[in-house]
């Protein structure tokens, strides 16, 4: 039965946060060049971070995530439009100009990245990399080997004061990572961007990289924007989510609720392929069919060509977001109950 409520404006899609957003991304289109015109490969993405809590974006590759925790970072590739609006702090990051944009970059938004060895610089000894920004902000050499040094033992680094003075092939793929972390974590961010952060990793290391993010996000009071694919990571970490599907928001929630019930077809669809999320005894069924790229999102629902509850409605018709509990909304026409 299709429990849906009323239709929403999509600007309305955003979490039942509390406390207060910290980042409210509005309409947020992105085109990119390709070989036959402009691909929109984010379209009309609305959702709010709130300070202090972990929003996860979720989808499968091509979904647009990494493409919108991009355009937040003020990173996207040359010849990308923009349109939208992204609220910090009163101000629009959307328009706002280049040198001020870097000044934000570490400062109040940091990235750390799936890759740690293609981040850091394999010249640079770990502790320059992660002081650089204490350097550029003015501070004194002593001061800041200090303060590396303690960003260091912070994040899990063991014999600190060696280990600030070695380069990253001296690191393993989990200390790079913790060593991200510290970069992140050097200039008091209040929100940090993890895109994938553990993929790389074995699932041991996982583990305790997922457990530093949530210890640094609780002891830290910031703000935590994750990407991944990977369901049982937001499981472990994440207070809302956000599914993506061909560059459009499809489902959003806290974290429990979704990942526990979802209503989105693509979203059951997600929880199945990966039982571990929700019961050790379930059997995974794998995704059907293939994502679609953005440059040929099919008309009406894009999640129909692989959806078993696809009618002729969503063939032609695109869903909007709709309420159907509390906190949840759904951009399907025939909804799973929440
Ligand atoms: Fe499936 Fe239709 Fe819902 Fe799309 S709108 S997810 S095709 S039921």
């Amino acid at each position: 039965m299709n429990r849906s409520s009323n239709v929403t404006d999509p600007s309305s899609a955003v979490l039942d946060a509390e406390p207060a957003p910290l980042l409210r991304v509005e309409h947020l289109s992105i085109d990119l060049p390709g070989p036959a015109g402009q691909v929109r490969v984010v379209d009309d993405v609305s959702f709010t971070v709130a300070e202090g809590r972990t929003t996860g974006l979720i989808g499968e590759s091509g979904s647009g995530k990494t493409m919108t925790a991009t355009a937040i970072i003020g990173l996207l590739p040359a010849g990308a439009a923009v349109s939208g609006r992204m609220a910090w702090h009163g101000e629009d990051l959307v328009t706002m100009a280049e040198q001020d944009r870097r000044r934000l970059r570490g400062r109040g938004i940091a990235m750390i990245f799936q890759d740690p060895q293609a981040a850091l610089d394999p010249t640079q000894t770990i502790g320059r990399q992660v002081g650089e920004i204490l350097r550029r902000g003015g501070m004194p050499a002593k001061e800041v080997r200090r303060t590396v040094i303690d960003l260091l033992d912070r994040v899990g680094i063991p014999n600190p004061e060696t280990r600030h003075a070695q380069y990253p092939h001296q690191y393993s793929g989990g200390l790079r990572q913790r060593a991200m972390v510290a970069t992140a974590l050097a200039g008091s961010p209040q929100l940090i961007l993890a895109d994938e952060p553990t993929t790389a990793l074995d699932v041991t290391v996982q583990a305790r990289i997922l457990a530093l993010l949530r210890r640094v996000r609780d002891e830290e009071g910031m703000a935590m924007l994750l990407v991944s694919h990977d369901l049982r990571v937001m499981a472990h970490v994440a207070d809302e989510v956000v599914v993506m599907y061909a560059g459009r928001i499809c489902e959003v929630g806290s974290g429990r609720e979704v990942l526990n019930s979802p209503a989105h077809p693509y979203t059951r669809a997600l929880v199945v392929s990966v039982p571990a999320v929700r019961s050790k005894t379930a059997i995974a069924e794998p995704l059907p069919g293939n994502p679609v790229s953005p440059a040929e999102r099919p008309s009406g629902c894009p999640f129909h060509p692989r959806c078993a509850k696809a009618q002729d409605r969503c063939r032609s018709e695109v869903p909007q977001m709709r309420q159907v509990a509390a906190g949840r909304q759904v951009a399907c026409h025939f909804p799973e109950e929440a």
